[in-house]
């Protein structure tokens, strides 16, 4: 029985309400009427319950189409401006106990090259990092008790946050692990981590179960309940994901709107984040095995449908996409996107080709930060290093509330405008702080109130005498 409140998985997550919506989606996607009333609602930027917006994602009409493109640009537009946040993802260990069949890390995979790093490696990684100009890290481990047991993952993230190179510190790590207990989650929430990400892959319980026949992740449930516990232990960002081609795209676009729903009715917050990462080529694994692989287009349309649905909720895009792909879906709601990434373990230290086979799958954008920081201010975008409403306590339902009255642009501009400018005055080639400072000024001038302009002004001319660490 569907029950958004309840605190079992099968109860939140409705196999038949899911169903239900898909016919009721199906059934109406032609109906002009009421898909012209859910537009309405969508206007309002306060969101769309999971039914309403899967009638959008399966609308029909052309005309109507256009109209759910426009409005996802407009609400990007006026619930996250033109920033972009930048992070890069940091593998630790590939040791993995589970049988994912979609991940080359499943444990009888005996071709890839097999690393755990030490403190001292996860140190060189950090060091590699911070000298991109990178501020914020999700780290990623596959799951394994012996090999990467908690106490280790806590280790890690005290060293990350210890290093100090020149100008560089990581401000923000946030964490990609397996499902864990509440005890564990309350250790990482007191090691100060930032979202607590964990990707459903998919919320077809029995396409889950035959995707992970075995180890700790079969259990659906167990991993479904993940971010309740994650909550009950103090966490209060969590970041969904659903690995797009291994079910239909339906019915993880319900899935997902429901969890969030779930989440909202019961801690009165809903996730920090969405990821819509899709299946890529990797070691031993070929996407096309899997039957549910999603086109560019149909991509575009799932994102500015999220985009509509939770407006204050950020959206993550991956280097698993191309730089085409990930110009199309910024202006559709993309808010945070990795740059430079490498997803091998140890690679950024040693890009040495043997590693790449410890990588988790291919990359499609391989450009450096610095490339991928210009394309992104050419296009118009503001790149954000901003990591200020986590150092500030602005988590949880403190951020959310500044995000529905869209009183974030007046912390996140101004940090967006300070952090690109210690970027740019650290660590960017000439060409991008040609195109950089230009937009900073031009930005800066465009800040409407007085006393946080003067401020700004001020600080951006402190970075460039070398102070640092600038926030509102
Ligand atoms: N081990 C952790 C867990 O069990 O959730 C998470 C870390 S894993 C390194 C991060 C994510 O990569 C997975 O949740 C999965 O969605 C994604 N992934 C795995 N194989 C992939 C592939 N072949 N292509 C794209 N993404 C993949």
């Amino acid at each position: 029985m569907y029950n958004p409140k309840s605190q079992n998985a099968e109860e939140f997550i409705s196999h038949e309400e899911i169903l239900e919506t898909l016919e009721y989606a199906e059934n109406n996607k032609n109906n002009l009427d009421l898909i012209n009333k859910i537009l309405e609602k969508a206007k309002l930027k306060k969101g769309l319950t999971h039914r309403e917006a899967s009638v959008l994602l399966a609308c029909e009409i052309e005309d109507k189409n256009n109209e759910i493109f426009k409005l996802a640009e407009q609400i990007k537009q006026d619930f996250y401006g033109n920033r972009i946040v930048l992070f890069a993802p940091l593998y630790l260990s590939n040791y993995c106990v589970n049988g994912c069949v979609y991940c080359p890390y499943h444990y009888d995979n005996k071709t890839i090259c097999r690393k755990k790093l030490t403190q001292e490696e996860i140190k060189n990684e950090v060091i590699a990092l911070q000298d991109m100009g990178h501020k914020r890290l999700a780290i990623e481990t596959g799951e394994d008790p012996v090999n990467n047991p908690i106490e280790y993952v806590l280790e890690s993230i005290n060293t990350i946050y210890s290093i100090k190179h020149k100008n560089g510190a990581i401000r923000r790590v946030n964490v990609n692990i397996a499902a864990t207990t509440v005890e564990n989650y309350r250790k990482l929430h007191e090691a100060g981590i930032g979202t607590y990400i964990l990707f459903q892959e998919t919320y077809n319980k029995k396409s889950y179960e035959e995707l992970h026949p075995t180890g700790p992740k079969h259990n659906y449930a167990y991993h479904t309940e993940a971010m309740d516990r994650a909550m009950q232990g103090g966490i209060d960002d969590v970041g969904l994901g659903v690995l797009f081609g291994l079910e239909s795209y339906k019915y993880e676009f319900a899935g997902i709107l429901m969890h969030a729903e779930h989440l909202e009715a019961v801690y009165g917050v809903g996730p920090h984040t969405i990821s819509v990462p899709r299946i890529k080529k990797a070691d031993g694994i070929d996407p096309n095995t899997f039957d549910n692989g999603i086109d560019d287009d149909i991509f575009a349309k799932i994102v500015a449908c999220i985009r509509i649905s939770v407006p204050y909720t950020g959206m993550i895009i991956s280097t698993r996409e191309s730089e085409e792909c990930r110009k199309r879906l910024l202006s559709l709601g993309v808010s945070q996107i990795s740059g430079g990434s490498k997803t091998s373990v140890g690679g950024y230290f040693n890009p040495m080709p043997e590693d790449e086979n410890s990588a988790q799958f291919d990359v499609s954008d391989r450009r450096p930060l610095d490339d991928v920081i210009r394309w992104l201010i050419e296009m118009g975008y503001l790149p954000s290093f901003c990591t200020a409403c986590y150092s500030s306590g602005r988590t949880g339902d403190r951020f959310m509330e500044i995000c529905k009255d869209q009183q974030i642009h007046n912390f996140c501009q101004p940090n967006a405008l300070m952090t690109l400018k210690e970027y740019l005055v650290d660590y960017a080639s000439e060409e991008t702080q040609k195109v950089g400072f230009k937009l900073i000024a031009e930005q800066a001038e465009l800040l409407e109130n007085p006393t946080i302009k003067t401020t700004v002004l001020e600080n951006l001319k402190k970075i460039e005498e070398g102070q640092r660490d600038f926030k509102f």
